[in-house]
């Protein structure tokens, strides 16, 4: 079965039973939440989440515990040496959004590698494995998926080898995979048109096995641009065809694909653009 779905809100008062209903409606098969607000710290108490209700409910429709996926929050920075309260605050959430990731019943939870403020990529790197070291100290369930960025600003993870060099550097490589993002790697300046090549280039130098989690977008911005934003399904500069290949692709397709495409006149999009990908 194709495992394809979307990023569902997560809201009181039906919280992760209210994301995974949410998910149904859009004809998915796998879905991504944050466990609270992404921009704050403050976070529901996971007795309050339904989440058994909600793991029923998957159950009952084939979808996976796996192909629940969680992102962690956006404002944390483990790249950031310039401020040491904002490394360690994110260190704090971090080890919070771990346990309730566990608590969620999930396998993989994506995480933005960090963004270095202009210290540079190696310093950068030298501080989020130190974090990565830290969180995942007593971390033996939860696959921490860093994703690949657009490389806007001063973004670490806009090049395959960037993450394969955290990977290689951390204690605990076996605690971490990627997060693929189709619009991210375009905008980092992969040639999507081509995806095999970019498997093959993704196993050379990460290995195909470390690959946790696709984010299929499309992207507003030509190859390279180092944008990051998101285009709707066969709006943006990569276009229909090539989306549905990579979604369809069998070396893909043990892995949940997560659409992060913008709303149109504030309505998801997400069910067309599933029906869409879907049919071949
Ligand atoms: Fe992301
Ligand atoms: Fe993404
Ligand atoms: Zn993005």
């Amino acid at each position: 079965m194709l495992k394809l779905g979307s990023h569902c809100s997560m809201k009181a008062p039906d919280y992760l039973l209210g994301s995974v209903q949410e998910a149904l409606s859009y004809g998915a098969t796998a879905l991504m939440v944050y466990t609270g607000a992404p921009q704050n710290s403050r976070r529901t108490a996971l007795d309050k989440l339904n989440i058994e209700a909600a793991h029923k409910l998957m159950a009952e429709n084939n979808i996976e515990k796996q192909d629940l996926i969680i992102h962690a929050p956006y404002l944390i920075n483990l790249a950031n040496t310039k401020k040491q309260a904002t490394f360690d605050s994110g260190i704090e959430l971090l080890q919070i959004e771990i346990q309730r990731s566990i608590g969620f019943g999930a396998k993989y939870m994506v995480l933005h590698p960090g963004a270095h403020v202009s210290a540079g990529v190696e310093l950068g790197i030298e501080s989020i494995v130190k974090g990565l070291d830290i969180v995942n100290q007593d971390n033996n369930e939860l696959i921490i998926a860093l994703e690949t960025m657009a490389g806007k600003g001063t973004e670490i993870g806009r090049s395959f080898e960037e993450i394969a060099e955290i990977i290689s550097k951390v204690k605990k490589p076996e605690m971490l995979g990627v997060c693929l993002d189709t619009c991210h790697i375009h905008d980092a300046g992969y040639d999507v048109s081509d995806f095999d090549q970019v498997l093959e280039e993704f196993d050379a130098i990460i290995g195909l096995d470390k690959l946790s989690v696709i984010h299929v977008n499309d992207s507003k911005n030509i190859k390279g641009a180092k944008k990051d934003r998101h285009a709707n399904i066969g709006d943006g500069e990569i276009g229909f065809d090539i989306l549905q290949y990579i979604v369809h692709h069998p070396k893909l397709a043990h892995l949940a694909k997560i659409l992060e495409t913008p709303y149109i006149d504030d309505k998801p999009p997400y069910k067309e653009e599933i029906i869409a990908l879907k049919n071949i």
